[in-house]
């Protein structure tokens, strides 16, 4: 089978692992492409898709580009509001191809098998507010507990209760990690920052590099060889936490109150977020960690405004 476009691949010449890495599922976080690229210049694999043989991998290294045509145009998704990132679902993917179809559906179905192959996935994201870096998987097992603490995040978010798939009416989330998950590989998401903040490229490098090392695909000498020094191990193990609440738009023009647009900083329950221009507030359903509050710009009226985070 041909390669889809923008995806590179690299075969090691020893068994091992597939490890896919993305970067720009969404169009207009484009952190991850840089380091994606820094991977694929690496092994000299340049063009719109091409594939490779090196002695350095063991198993198999994928790399891609999520979606090309939003990348293009910077915008989250290819067409419509439903991304990339809620495509991956089996009556989705696994329905006959339409020429009504979404742009973002095609992309998922191109890349489904890929991801469905690979034993680790990471998928790299930036966030519309500004917050810390963190991994996210909907359902967060053993594999995503032993392998977070390469990454030099705070915190891991599961969603075990499906609070993201609801934002956009879907019954699950439909994510490159759940898709992962749901093939028996172990997927994480990894919101670097803010979309347009490229001060936490290098932090994320880092545990890109450490995660292709820990799962075998990039042997420690060859990291060291190309790309120098190995990177040090986080001072310190991130925190668990799930989504627990989640509060939805009910008019129009909502608006953070002062400092309120920050992820993971606390909140009270009962505790005012934002304010409606009727002057009505919008305020936590729960104490906990306020996480993926939306910026303003991207607000609809019925879709989720920000949520509420539990440690586990
Ligand atoms: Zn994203």
């Amino acid at each position: 089978m041909p390669l889809p476009p923008f995806v590179w691949t690299v075969r090691g010449t020893t068994p091992g692992p597939t490890v896919m890495l993305l970067g720009g599922v969404h169009g207009d976080e484009p952190v991850g492409t840089v380091l994606v690229d820094r991977l694929r210049f690496a092994f000299g694999l340049a063009g719109v898709a091409a594939e490779t043989e090196s002695d350095d991998v063991r198993g198999t290294l994928v790399l891609a580009y999520g979606n090309p045509v939003a990348l293009r145009r910077c915008t989250r998704a290819a067409e419509g509001r439903r991304d990339l990132n809620r495509w991956f679902l089996p009556k989705d993917i696994g329905r006959a191809p339409s020429e009504t179809d979404a742009e973002d559906l095609r992309r998922a179905r191109a890349l489904a098998p890929l991801l469905a192959a690979a034993s680790y996935a990471l998928d790299l994201h930036g966030s519309s507010s500004d917050s810390p870096p963190f991994l996210c998987a909907l359902s967060i097992t053993a594999r995503h507990r032993a392998l977070a603490p390469l990454f030099d995040v705070p915190y891991v978010l599961g969603d075990p209760h499906g609070f993201l798939a609801a934002d956009l009416g879907l019954r699950e989330a439909g994510t490159t990690d759940g898709w992962v998950g749901r093939h028996g590989g172990c997927g994480f998401g990894y919101e670097t920052g803010r979309q347009d903040d490229f001060s936490r490229a290098e932090i994320a490098w880092a545990g890109v590099r450490r995660f292709l090392v820990a799962t075998g695909v990039l042997a420690p000498e060859a990291d060291e060889r190309c790309f120098g020094l190995r990177p040090a191990p986080p001072a310190a193990p991130p925190v668990f936490y799930e989504l627990l609440c989640c509060t939805a738009a009910e008019e129009d023009g909502f608006r953070y109150l002062p400092g309120r647009n920050q992820g993971w900083t606390p909140v009270r329950t009962g505790e005012p977020i934002g304010q409606y221009p009727s002057r009505r507030l919008v305020c936590a359903g729960m104490g906990g960690l306020l996480v993926f509050p939306k910026a303003p710009r991207l607000v609809r009226r019925g879709e989720n405004l920000f949520y509420v985070a539990a440690k586990t």
